[in-house]
Formats: C-alpha cells, sequence, structure tokens
C-alpha cells in the first residue's frame, strides 16, 4: 500500500506542536508495517541547515492557481525508510514563523494544489492521501475539482485527519476565485457560516475524517466542543473515526535521551532524583527533594487551560511544591508567569521560549506534569511524561480522558491525577491529591512504575489507520 501524508510540519524537520509530532512518527510506524509511507511539506527557510544539507534537488514546474501561474522546487531526503518531499518556494516559504502571516490562506492553497502536481513530477501515485488540518483540507477539493479525469488520479483516496478543530482556515468568501482559484461549483462545499471554510470543504471532500482520540471524536459532534463544525460532521459520523495518538518511543526515551542530564528507566528510576537536582540546579531553585516539582511545557493559550491557573496561583504558590513551566503564546500568560517568578522566585519559574532540550529536561526532572486544558484533542505531552515516569494531573477530557487512568490505590492501578470539570479548584484540589501522593511512598511508586510501563507507541495506532485506509480502498 501507498500512503503520502502532506502536512505543514513534521519533526525534525518543522515542529510547532503535536501535528509536527504525529507526522513525523506515524509514516515512520507504518512504514514498518511494510507500508510505502512517504510525507511532502513546505520547504520552510527555518528548517536547520544541517537538515537541508541532506536534501537532493529533484525539478521544478509551475502551479497553476486561478491566474497565477507560481514556481514550485521539489527536493527530498530519506528519513529511516521514509521518503520526504518538500515543497519550495520562497515567496511562500521564507518566512520567520510556520503560520500566522497575513497570506496563509494562498500559501497552504498553492501548497495543496502543487502536492498534487508533485506526485506527477516523481511519479509516486499513492492509494491514499493523507492530508492534516486546515491547512491541506484544500488538496481533497483540489483532487475532485481538477485531477479525477487523469486516470492516474482517479481511484487516490483521501483522509482528512483533524489534530486540532478550533483552527479551520476561515476567509473572507470573495478570494474563492482570486486566491483559491475555484469556481461557483465549488462554493458550497466550502462555504460555512459566511466564510470559506477549508476545514468544512475538507471534512465534505475526504473519504474518511479521522481525529486523534475518540472521546475527542465524540465530542466534536456536540456544539460544546466543535466550533461550530457539529452541524457538518453530525450528518457526517459515518466517516468520521477516533485513534488515539502514540508517540516516537525511539525519540522519546528516557534510557537514550541525549537532552536530559541522566539517562534512567524503571530499574534505575533513582536516576530520575538525580534528573530533578539537576534540573532545580539550573533553574536556581532550592535543590530538595522534600517537595514534588510540577511541570508544565505548553502553548500559553486559554485551550491549554491556563486560564485555571490564572484563578488560583495564589493558592498553588502557597503549596509545598515548586513549579517550572516552558512555554510561549498569549502575551498576557507569558506576562502572568513572569510575574509569578518575580513574586515567587524561591518556588515559580515560568521559562518564555520553545526549546525542545529544555523540554526533555522538564520531562525528565519533574515529579508532576500539570494539563489542565480546557479541549484537549489528544495531547501528546502527558504520554511523554508518563513514558518518563512523571505523573500526569489533567482535566479528564478529549485524549487526556482516553490516556490518562487515575490511579485507585484500592487497584493500585492508574497512571495519573484526573479531575471531572473543567474548573480551577477541581484542578486546585487535583494537586492536593497529587502532592499527598507523591508523600505516599508505597502509592508513589506503583503510579511510577503503571506510568512507565505503559504502550505510548505507534504500533497499535499505525494499525488501526492502516484498518482505515483498507477500508476506503476497497470502496
Ligand atoms: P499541542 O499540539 O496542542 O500544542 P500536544 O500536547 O499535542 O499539544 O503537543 C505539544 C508538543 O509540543 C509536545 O511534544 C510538547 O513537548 C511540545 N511543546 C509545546 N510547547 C513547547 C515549548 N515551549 N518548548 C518545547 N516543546 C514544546
Amino acid at each position: 500500500m501507498k500512503v503520502l501524508f502532506a502536512a505543514s510540519e513534521a519533526a525534525p524537520f518543522m515542529k510547532t506542536g503535536g501535528l509536527g509530532d504525529v507526522i513525523g512518527a506515524l509514516p515512520k510506524a507504518l512504514a514498518e508495517t511494510g507500508v510505502d509511507a512517504r510525507v511532502i511539506m513546505p520547504l520552510y527557510s527555518s528548517i536547520s541547515h544541517d537538515l537541508k544539507s541532506q536534501m537532493k534537488y529533484l525539478g521544478n514546474f509551475e502551479v497553476s492557481i486561478s491566474w497565477r501561474k507560481t514556481y514550485c522546487g521539489v527536493f527530498t531526503a530519506t528519513v529511516g525508510k521514509v521518503t520526504y518531499y518538500f515543497v519550495d518556494n520562497e515567496q511562500y516559504f521564507d518566512r520567520p514563523k510556520a503560520y500566522g502571516e497575513y497570506d496563509d490562506s494562498e500559501r497552504f492553497a498553492f501548497f495543496s494544489k502543487a502536492v498534487l502536481d508533485v506526485i506527477n513530477l516523481v511519479n509516486f501515485f499513492p492509494d491514499v492521501i493523507h492530508v492534516n488540518d486546515w491547512q491541506t483540507a484544500l488538496l481533497p477539493v483540489y483532487l475532485n475539482a481538477f485531477y479525477r479525469g487523469d486516470a492516474r488520479y482517479a481511484n487516490i483516496k483521501t483522509v482528512l485527519s483533524i489534530h486540532n478543530i478550533e483552527f479551520q482556515g476561515k476567509y473572507n468568501p470573495i478570494i474563492l476565485g482570486s486566491i483559491f482559484g475555484l469556481d461557483v461549483n465549488c462554493r458550497s462545499q466550502l462555504l460555512y457560516d459566511g466564510d470559506i471554510n477549508l476545514l468544512k470543504g475538507g471534512i465534505e471532500a475526504a473519504d474518511m475524517v479521522t481525529t486523534v482520540s475518540r472521546t475527542y471524536a465524540q465530542e466534536i459532534l456536540g456544539p460544546d466542543y466543535s466550533f461550530g463544525l457539529h452541524n457538518i460532521l453530525g450528518p457526517r459520523s459515518y466517516k468520521l473515526r477516533g485513534v488515539v495518538n502514540g508517540i516516537d518511543t525511539n525519540t522519546f526515551n528516557p534510557e537514550t535521551d541525549e537532552a536530559i542530564y541522566r539517562k534512567y528507566d524503571y530499574s534505575s528510576i533513582r536516576f530520575k532524583s538525580f534528573n530533578k537536582k539537576a534540573l532545580q540546579k539550573e533553574m536556581g531553585l532550592p535543590e530538595t527533594n522534600d517537595v514534588p516539582v510540577i511541570g508544565m511545557v505548553t502553548r500559553l493559550t486559554s485551550q491549554k487551560g491556563i486560564d485555571l491557573l490564572c484563578e488560583v496561583m495564589n493558592e498553588i504558590s502557597d503549596l509545598p511544591i515548586q513549579l517550572i513551566a516552558l512555554g510561549t503564546g498569549d502575551s498576557h500568560f507569558e506576562s502572568f508567569f513572569y510575574s509569578w517568578e518575580q513574586a515567587r522566585h524561591d518556588k515559580i519559574r515560568g521559562y518564555i521560549g520553545f526549546s525542545a532540550q529544555m523540554a526533555q529536561k522538564i520531562y525528565a526532572g519533574a515529579d508532576l506534569f500539570l494539563m489542565p486544558s480546557k479541549t484537549e484533542p489528544c495531547g501528546l505531552s502527558q504520554l511523554i511524561a508518563m513514558r518518563y515516569g512523571t505523573i500526569p494531573i489533567v482535566h479528564s477530557v478529549g485524549g487526556l480522558h482516553d490516556t490518562v487512568e487515575a490511579y485507585n490505590p484500592e487497584t493500585k492501578t492508574g497512571t495519573g491525577i484526573t479531575f471531572q470539570s473543567y474548573n480551577a479548584y477541581d484542578m486546585l484540589d487535583a494537586i492536593r491529591r497529587a502532592v499527598d501522593l507523591f508523600h505516599n511512598k508505597p502509592h508513589w511508586r506503583n503510579i511510577r512504575k503503571n506510568a512507565m510501563s505503559g504502550d505510548y507507541s505507534w504500533e497499535k495506532p499505525a494499525k488501526e489507520y492502516l484498518e482505515i485506509y483498507k477500508e476506503i480502498i476497497s470502496k
């Protein structure tokens, strides 16, 4: 079977969050099962020089959209068993950031259409094109609108994965023709609530829609979590599936992780406390094991539940804990952590920035990992934390509900501490319970062991995706 992933990010080339992790790992896991899995993404100027030097130039052509004919260079690289293709256009991708640019609609329309021409240039006609989020949601629309007449494209199936339904790619309908090059026949597919909505168009056009956990697949059918799209998804729930993400267990492995202070596994978990001390030292916090270190590695946005912290930070700062938060995002949340670091320099650190190295040090050095997300499609941070024996405290929603089982002292099962309703005092109570658990040595040993022995790999999810591909190919 041949599968092409089209995505706006893929680790290690570009990652701004969970999508990058997924596209860096799922194709690899599929390749292990014998699938010819390949990935295509934009050639961002911010990709490291080292990675760029491994790429080979394959050729170029022009992509036609509307009245424009735009240059498209194609490069390739191989990582393990996975072939990557890179779409080069400096006007669109030589930017400081992957997204958040004034012309994102044009940039990713170009990319989505370019992918369909690149498969011709490289002569790789897949059975399935697997697109991801709004950035590539136009691809199934373009495929149906312009390419089906060519026998080589006629039977290609498409899967759209929704990694976060909050981001939909909404634009003024006026640009349907001029920017997207689509005529009135495509208008109804893309139009929603007065906007052109790329994710909505993808949901309609794709053969299958997946999202990244079973609970989130249910949640987005209702108005509370769908950001308006439940009316679109409801009638199409027959083609909606939830597959819980895994993590790359080779990259995220405390036994081999070069970024952490000292490697360990469960049998040498005493070295985890070495990581804790070293982290405290690097952060300038008292080097003590008398209090738990609570870590956070997160985008600083409301979705991630930072509002709850703002509400009860006074109470949290009085608990016998240390708190280390690494993140970037909304400036008022960045200032919030900055001012709490000033106010409680004895126990709170807000490390504002995006640093893969520091993230790993926190996963390894913290005792507890706080993730109070308001909504959470899947969440990868809690999986990474558990793999490192760092106990998650989570709001039991979406993928957090599917992946973190509350610890039960009776049965000694479970891998984390959960709270059910999105409420600051319920979160505070969960933190207090976590602190108690930290001091109860037998239970603390159990929960850590449970967390570290969980299977967070891509093996099982990759098989589920394979079944989905087989299902749509057979139709
Ligand atoms: P989302 O994709 O919604 O941001 P996920 O939990 O699915 O959240 O994935 C987040 C990924 O990004 C994890 O690998 C996490 O470690 C990483 N990450 C988030 N913020 C930072 C940061 N400031 N520095 C380094 N890594 C980060």
